[in-house]
């Protein structure tokens, strides 16, 4: 290959609101529950029924808008948007086209290579549809409404992006700052959050945009990223060969690291939008936008700053415990109770990211209590229980959210401070090993170690490691 290309990506990202009930009827948004029990008239579409906004949802849009910079549209519309398809029964989806409710926003990214605004084109609101479930079994196909009439908001990018590195910085950020504002969970796994990637190339230099296509079904950053790689690669190869890109949607299967076409790419004509005649116009008015306003949480970037100056931890440190409200949360309620940042951040960047890792969880998902993590570092503080212990307990916390006082009770796992106690056993340790002790006085330091890793197993693990060096070199 000789020419050098540039890859250009606009994101569709679709985030269901955390409102109790739907955007149009009053049945609940919960995630789960039987098929088709959180359903009515108005989200199955029976005829004659009337859909009635629900306010909340506007105020999590404006909010989601205000945080990323966004025109507020004030004078707003819904419309619909016309198409068949099994799990949409009133054959039309309620969203906005001509005038959604959010315009001309961005966010800033930071990437390697710097800072860079990522553009918002527009913020809209819509309702989900209903979800499909293929019984292979039956040889049939069945639909569940539960998720049909949940709110959504659509944030649309401009083409701004050159990277999977961009991308995820920009959906990170998307992601941080509405889980800030707690207008969605966010969890790409779950479908809370949901990007559609609309990606080009052209040769590097050039000034229009080549055809682009648009990939579906991506349900993690890591999908998102070798989804991009992938059809660069096959942009790439198809003009390379002399073939053009059709303009179409795509269907990403990550298990395969291959996407097929879907569909040929529809225009807005195509789906004969017209203004929803149930609906009346929404007037957000300056007052209901300086209450959403004066609302609005603290951010990332402030709390960075106030970190800084209120618990002096180091950047590295606030970078990582920012990075999710919840964490954040965690971190600040345990700090009021045991007054110790350093230690605390240190429980949270080590221990539970490891175990995040490792259970294949996201920081939104931690459920242990901030008093079980301070109570643990009473316990460690007061020697009560040494570092190898306090792991094992912090494992329960993060698991099941135990008492770490009354674990550490009920399993005996109290470390021996008791000098008299410790003493002998170290004594018995240095005459059963008379040549760790010959090493040791030949000038073989290292042999210190061995004699208190036998002393640490004689404890069965529950002994203070300085206090056993401290005795070894005494008696030695
Ligand atoms: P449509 O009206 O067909 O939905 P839009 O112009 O609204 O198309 O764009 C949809 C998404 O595709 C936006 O996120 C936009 O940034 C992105 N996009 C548009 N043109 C290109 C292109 N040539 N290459 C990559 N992305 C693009
Ligand atoms: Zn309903
Ligand atoms: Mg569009």
């Amino acid at each position: 290959m000789s020419k050098q290309y540039e890859t250009v990506i606009g994101l569709e990202v679709h985030v269901e609101l955390a409102s109790k009930t739907k955007i149009f009827c009053g049945c609940s948004t919960a995630f789960g529950g039987a098929p088709n029990t959180h359903t009515c008239p108005v989200c199955t579409g029976m005829p004659g029924s009337l859909p009635v906004l629900n306010k909340q949802v506007v105020e999590y849009a404006v909010a989601v808008g205000l945080a990323t910079n966004c025109t507020i549209n004030q004078n707003c519309k819904f419309d619909r948007k016309n198409y068949f398809y099994p799990d949409n029964p009133q054959n039309y989806q309620i969203s906005q086209l001509y005038q959604p409710v959010c315009i001309n926003g961005g966010v800033e990214i930071t990437t390697e290579a710097g800072k860079k605004t990522v553009r918002i084109h527009e913020i809209h609101m819509e309702e989900d549809a209903g979800k499909l479930v293929h019984d292979d079994w039956e040889d049939c196909s069945l639909v569940d409404f539960n998720r049909s009439g949940v709110p959504l908001i659509e944030i649309v990018s401009e083409p701004d992006m050159r990277s999977a590195e961009e991308v995820i910085a920009y959906l990170e950020k998307l992601r941080q700052t509405i889980q800030y504002l707690g207008a969605s969970d966010c969890k790409l796994n779950e479908g809370s959050m949901r990007a559609d990637v609309n990606l080009s190339v052209r040769e590097a230099g050039s000034e229009t945009f080549g055809t682009r296509t648009e990939t579906k079904n991506l349900n993690s950053f890591k999908a998102i990223a070798r989804a991009i790689e992938a059809e660069r690669e096959r942009q790439i190869d198809l003009l390379e060969s002399g073939e053009a890109v059709i303009q179409e949607t795509r269907r990403w299967d990550d298990t395969k690291e291959y996407s097929y076409a879907m569909r040929s790419k529809e225009d807005a004509q195509d789906y004969r939008y017209f203004p929803d005649p149930d609906l009346v116009p929404i007037i957000i008015s300056d007052e209901w936008i300086a209450k959403i306003k004066e609302n609005q949480p603290e951010f990332r970037e402030q709390k960075m700053l106030r970190y800084k100056e209120e618990y002096d931890l180091p950047d590295y440190d606030i970078d990582q415990i920012t990075q999710s409200k919840k964490m954040a949360d965690i971190f600040e309620a345990a700090v009021a109770i045991c007054n110790n940042p350093k230690k605390v951040s240190n429980w949270l960047m080590v221990e539970t990211m490891r175990l995040l890792k490792e259970h294949d969880m996201e920081p939104e998902d931690l459920s242990f209590s901030p008093e079980n993590l301070a109570k643990l570092i009473s316990l460690t503080d007061s020697k009560a229980i040494n570092s190898n212990v306090a792991k094992e307990v912090f494992e329960k916390i993060f698991e099941e959210d135990i008492d770490p006082e009354r674990y550490v009770e009920e399993h005996g796992l109290k470390a021996v401070n008791d000098e008299g106690e410790l003493r002998s056993v170290v004594e018995r340790v240095i005459a059963a090993n008379p040549k760790s002790v010959e090493d040791y006085h030949n000038g073989k330091t290292k042999a210190i170690g061995f004699l208190v890793g036998q002393t640490m197993k004689e404890m069965k693990g529950k002994a203070n490691p300085g206090m056993i060096n401290d005795l070894l070199k005494e008696l030695l």
